[in-house]
């Protein structure tokens, strides 16, 4: 993904509305990306910091932006896990029906 579609991206991740291949597009490239880094933290601050400082409450914007950037690649993982079981699964089941089994 390019800095261009990775900012136009950014409203769309707060939000998450992006499926999840553009997400996961988007997080790679953030996380290589200094200026969409920054881009994509001056937007989450505009979006969750104006409400929180009404109320007064302590805004750690950064870490709550990280997490939000794990999930993505935590699900990303499980994805290709399952995907990897699957195939397992389907391995043993053609293994059991060549071997006459079924
Ligand atoms: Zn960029």
């Amino acid at each position: 993904m390019e800095c261009r579609e990775a900012q136009r991206c950014v409203q769309a991740f707060l939000k998450d509305e992006l499926d999840r291949r553009t997400a996961e597009k988007f997080v790679e490239h953030v996380q290589d990306c200094d200026e969409c880094m920054e881009e994509l933290t001056i937007e989450y601050l505009l979006l969750e910091g104006i409400s929180r400082l009404e109320n007064a409450d302590d805004i750690d914007v950064r870490s709550e932006l990280e997490e939000k950037l794990d999930r993505v690649r935590h699900r990303k993982k499980m994805y290709s896990r399952l995907k990897t079981g699957l195939f397992l699964l389907v391995c043993i089941i053609a293994c059991i029906y060549i071997l006459g089994g079924i």
